[in-house]
């Protein structure tokens, strides 16, 4: 018996498969998925690889080939559907297939097969619900009673939990156990494993008839064609209940189901209502959890402990048998693309997943991107709109512009438009709450020299350093160096340094002397610590302990807090002038999200949103709630200028320390590609044309033929980049 090995190492010029022989002993662990052992390289190094093809012969002479050392695992880490997948990533994402593998295999893997510990569990018996009725009341009983029925209440649960939350219940529990009102026993259970403790709630909801539209329209997709299903529903038309549904559905057919949210930290009262629908079922994958943690979500989705994982992107890749649905929500957002290798989107990987284990994708979005509006609109992707609100009563908030140039005529150089700070001042009135966002943390954007225009850069980035009111000090917000504030200019030493631009600090400062009675909370990367740090600030601002929330992307996200009724957007110009293609959707997007954040409740939410460009078209769309126009607009835009996603792009960032030679190399991929006849854009500096020392260039490839693009850039990457990393200069090919 033969193996073809894949090394961990993950270089491209070992990214193939080795041939390794299997020894008679190890004939039965070797399986595709399998870690192994094996000897590499002139000295035989012992190094890790994973099994992708098992075989009874090897075209490997018999005196050359090497054998398998050993198996550390008794389970694979992948099936056959997910080497797919991972061969396919390889080649969408230029990556190496070693990489791609590692993507789609747990985190937190150990060398030993003893994952399991025992833990001492309780649970009633038949006699608990007399005890309780028969003895509540009596005092010295009480602490038995209340053991009890906290046992009731979530029908077992481990030992230690109970005395954690119960004073003095071990002594209880002894008494009890001994006259047979309670029982206690061992479970096998994977160590480590996070104990989801909720109430088992069952009260169902039952859909209105736009949501079973919606779900009938599902089946018959799922039926027929079974194309991505793509829901359009406003904030609070109902989509999460449509996903419970759904996946009721599936789990019924004894399949699985994976929901993807685009950050689980900032989504905690969705994914509670997940856990709390589907039980010990459910599981939580969390990008703060350990690595241990995770993998124990992984390797119970694999044992059939759990059908439904709700996670971050990487939740994608949990290894269920028969996956019977992806559910994507908030499919618009930017994080769905992994910044790290393999540079995967989702979406599109789900759209893959499902497609090679015969999977429905749903995906949900009050703000679709263009990318799947437009494939709807040539019948790629089956569209369906919600535009009603499910709950009776909560009615869609009024949204108003104001123009910040009037502002600064009538001497207002404030962040905070007369408008805006008379509408904060009537809520705080009237005690109901606000929320107030900026695309920006800190306190400022730049801090310059006004006497000569001289702008305080970071020293190894190409970008300006931003001042921190909280230290006193600016910090580069890409490679976290940290400078004291100068008193003067350091070039014409002048004392006339400003500060200019607004972050979510400089507004809380605003805040506090606008208002100063006014409980204030922000929520940004330098506010937000630890594992529980955002899900702390969203609790306190639901439970009214703060009047105003203050903060960056992360409360444009789907928080359902009835009590605000007004929402600020402080510079909506931020994200209009990213220099991107697609900063109008962008813009459009947070807009309308940052609205559906207003009168969740029965109140009626006002939205306002301060810029200097009011006749924007981006803006004036998301104002008017013209959805339809929008999108239109957009996509004959993207269409006219020849952008995704109507024309496929690649990106090939060329990256090193030395300039001259990242030019140069960024000239020769480009000169490369347009000898092959493809049409190219650049070679340009990236929008930030130096990261932590490194000179970032790229270049873009256009074409009408997705597979001819693909085939062209790894053409040019195959040949240039061992010349390039020669000369310190790397290139990475990026998918648009
Ligand atoms: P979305 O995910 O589209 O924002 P949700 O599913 O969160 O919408 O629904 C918004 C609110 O309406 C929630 O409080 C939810 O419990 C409620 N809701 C949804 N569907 C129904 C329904 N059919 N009947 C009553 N309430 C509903
Ligand atoms: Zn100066
Ligand atoms: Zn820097």
């Amino acid at each position: 018996m033969f193996a073809q090995v894949i090394l961990s190492i993950s270089h491209m010029d070992i990214d193939h498969v080795f041939d390794y022989a299997v020894g008679s002993d190890l004939e039965y662990k070797v399986k595709i998925g399998m870690r192994v052992r094996v000897p590499f390289g002139i000295r035989g190094e012992e190094r890790e690889g994973y099994v992708v093809k098992v075989m009874d012969k090897s075209d490997v002479p018999a005196d050359k080939i090497k054998y398998i050392v050993s198996v550390p695992d008794d389970f694979p880490m992948f099936s056959e559907n997910m080497l797919s997948l991972a061969l396919w990533m390889r080649q969408r994402y230029f990556a190496t297939l070693s990489k791609c593998l590692q993507t789609i295999m747990p985190s937190g893997i150990k060398d030993k097969t003893d994952y399991y510990v025992n833990v001492k569990y309780v649970r009633p018996t038949d006699k608990t619900k007399g005890f309780i009725e028969a003895c509540d009341g009596d005092k010295r009983k009480q602490k038995q009673v209340d053991v009890l029925r906290t046992v009731v209440r979530y029908k077992e649960m481990p030992l230690a939990e109970l005395k954690k939350r119960i004073g003095g219940a071990e002594y209880a529990v002894k008494t009890l156990r001994n006259s047979g009102y309670i029982e206690v026993y061992t479970k096998r259970v994977l160590a480590d494993t996070q104990v989801t403790m909720l109430e088992d709630v069952s009260a169902l909801v039952e859909l209105n008839d736009g949501q079973k539209r919606v779900i009938a329209k599902w089946e018959m997709e799922r039926a027929e064609k079974n194309r991505p299903f793509l829901i359009h529903g406003i904030t609070g038309s109902g989509k999460t209940e449509i996903y419970i549904k759904m996946i009721e559905k599936v789990i019924a057919e004894g399949k699985q189901a994976i929901v993807l949210v685009p950050e689980i930290s900032l989504t905690p009262l969705m994914t509670g209502r997940f856990l709390r629908r589907f039980g010990n079922i459910a599981a939580v994958s969390h990008s703060k959890m350990t690595y241990r943690e995770r993998f124990n979500c992984w390797k119970r989705a694999k044992d059939g402990e759990v059908s439904v994982v709700i996670g971050p992107r990487s939740a994608l890749f949990m290894p269920f048998d028969n996956l019977g649905i992806v559910i994507i929500d908030e499919e618009h957002e930017k994080g769905y693309v992994s910044e790290n290798a393999p540079a995967y989107d989702a979406v599109e990987t789900a759209e893959k997943l499902c497609e090679i284990s015969g999977a429905s994708l749903v995906l949900g979005s009050a703000t679709p991107s263009v990318k799947s509006i437009y494939r709807a609109s040539i019948g790629e992707i089956k569209y369906v709109r919600l535009d009603k609100r499910a709950k009776e009563g909560s009615i869609e908030p009024d949204i108003d512009v104001v123009d910040m140039r009037e502002e600064l005529k009538d001497g207002n150089r404030s962040v905070f438009s007369k408008a805006l700070r008379d509408a904060i001042e009537e809520r705080l009135k009237n005690k109901q709450q606000i929320m107030l966002f900026i695309n920006r943390r800190g306190y400022s954007t730049f801090v310059s020299c006004r006497y000569c225009g001289y702008v305080i850069k970071c020293g190894h980035c190409d970008v300006s350093y931003k001042y921190h009111a909280s230290t006193g000090k600016l910090t580069c917000h890409y490679c976290g160096d940290t400078i004291d504030r100068p008193k003067t200019c350091p070039v014409c030493g002048s004392d006339k340094i400003r500060y200019f631009g607004s972050g979510t600090q400089k507004a809380e400062d605003e805040i506090k002397k606008l208002f100063p009675e006014a409980r204030v909370l922000r929520m940004d990367a330098d506010s937000v610590k630890g594992k529980n740090g955002s899900a702390e600030i969203l609790r306190k601002f639901g439970n009214g302990e703060a009047d105003i929330l203050i903060g960056t992307q992360m409360i444009a996200k789907g928080h359902d807090f009835e009590n605000v009724t007004l929402v600020g957007i402080l510079a909506a110009d931020l994200s209009l002038n990213t220099g991107e293609y697609d900063s109008g959707e962008r813009t459009y997007q947070l807009i309308t999200q940052m609205a559906g954040r207003a009168g969740r409740g029965k109140l009626r939410g006002r939205v306002i949103v301060q810029t200097y460009e009011p006749d924007n078209e981006a803006i004036q769309s998301a104002v008017k709630g013209d959805t339809r126009g929008f999108y239109k607009r957009e996509i004959e835009y993207r269409q006219r200028m020849g952008y995704p996603p109507c024309t496929e792009c690649s990106k090939i960032e060329i990256v090193g320390m030395d300039e001259k030679n990242v030019i140069d190399c960024a000239k020769e991929t480009a000169d490369c590609l347009t000898t092959i006849g493809m049409t190219v854009l650049g070679p340009v500096p990236q929008a930030i044309s130096k990261i932590k020392d490194e000179y970032r260039w790229m270049v873009t490839v256009k074409g009408d033929n997705t597979n001819r693009m693909r085939e062209a850039v790894a053409k040019v990457y195959d040949e240039k980049r061992q010349g390039f990393e020669n000369r310190g200069v790397y290139i990475n090919p990026k998918t648009m």
